[in-house]
This record gives C-alpha cells, structure tokens and sequence, in this order.
C-alpha cells in the first residue's frame, strides 16, 4: 500500500492525518484511531515529509500568484482554495495559472481570448481569481506543479467533518 493509498482509505472511514509544528496528528472516531495508529506510527517520517510538502506547495502557489501581483492575503487564501480543488478533483482553473493570461500588473488580457469566447483580450477584472472552465486554458509552468498535471500526491484528502484530534507525539 502506497502512502497516498493508505491516506485515501484511511480519509474514506472519516480519518484525517495532519501536521502541526512537525509532529504527526491523526483525528477520527477511537475505532478509526484503533485501526489507523500502528499503520500511520510506522511510517511516521514518511507522512511527515509528504504533508509537509502540501504546506510547501500552497506557499509556492501563492508566492506565484503575488508575482501575479495580486495581493498577498488574496493570494494564500486562492492557494489554499487551489488545494481544496484540487482534492475535490474540481477541473476549474485560474487564468492566474493560464500561460495566455499576461499584463496582469495593470489589465488583465488573454492572449487566446477568441478562443476563449471573449469579445477582446481585455478580461473582467475579477475573472482571474475565479474558477473557471475554460476550453483555451494551457497551464503556466511557473503555475507550481498542479498537482493534475504533475501526478498528484495531495489530492487524496477529502474534506471531513471535524473530529477529536488524538495528537501522535513522540512516535517512531
Ligand atoms: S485562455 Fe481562458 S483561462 Fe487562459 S487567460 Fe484566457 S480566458 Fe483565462
């Protein structure tokens, strides 16, 4: 079973497994933590560099987006909304992610704009922040590896209710 398959199922029975100040935490029902602990345990160093990469990536994502001059506070919570996307599975995509969208710094314009329906290349102000289907979209490179195109590691987690987090400290 590979991590991310172990993280799948584990997130299917309702557990989530996270990191917080470098130390491993598993939250879910006492027979999810009964079930998952000794597995999880065992691959604790393993689970602590994929998460932690998670966290790298919505940083990367958003120093790409503030180089897309949009505002530093807008650009971690579009990061982090780009993870839940992603871990939704959702296709939509931000022009801010679109190697046909240029001039960001004053005027928003796309460069494919007949073929993406558009009546000119000025774009609504508001249309790069928002997600969308666009049937000219081609990603950006320096977008920072989606995690779609790259072969996710991340996009396993699903969004689960809230539970008792059993904190895993000190494990090896
Ligand atoms: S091609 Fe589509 S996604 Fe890309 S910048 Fe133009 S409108 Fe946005």
């Amino acid at each position: 079973m590979t991590l991310n398959l172990m993280l799948e199922c584990c997130a299917a029975e309702g557990g989530t497994v996270s990191v917080d100040g470098g130390k491993l935490i598993i939250a879910g029902t006492p027979a999810v933590l009964d079930e998952w602990r000794p597995l999880l345990r065992s691959f604790k160093a393993e689970l602590l560099a994929l998460l932690a990469s998670d966290l790298v990536l919505v940083a990367q994502r958003a120093a790409h987006l503030i180089r897309q001059h949009v505002g530093q506070a807008e650009a971690h919570a579009l990061a982090l909304r780009l993870k839940t996307r992603d871990a939704q599975h959702d296709e939509r995509r931000l022009c801010l992610e679109c190697s046909h969208l240029f001039d960001t710094a004053r005027a928003p314009r796309c460069a494919q704009w007949r073929q993406a329906g558009h009546g000119g290349p000025q774009l609504p102000s508001e249309l790069p922040v928002l997600l969308q289907r666009c049937k000219a979209f081609r990603l950006e490179r320096s977008a920072i590896a989606l995690p779609q195109f790259e072969g996710d590691i991340h996009s396993f987690r699903r969004p689960v209710p809230a539970r008792p987090a059993e904190h895993l400290e000190g494990v090896t």
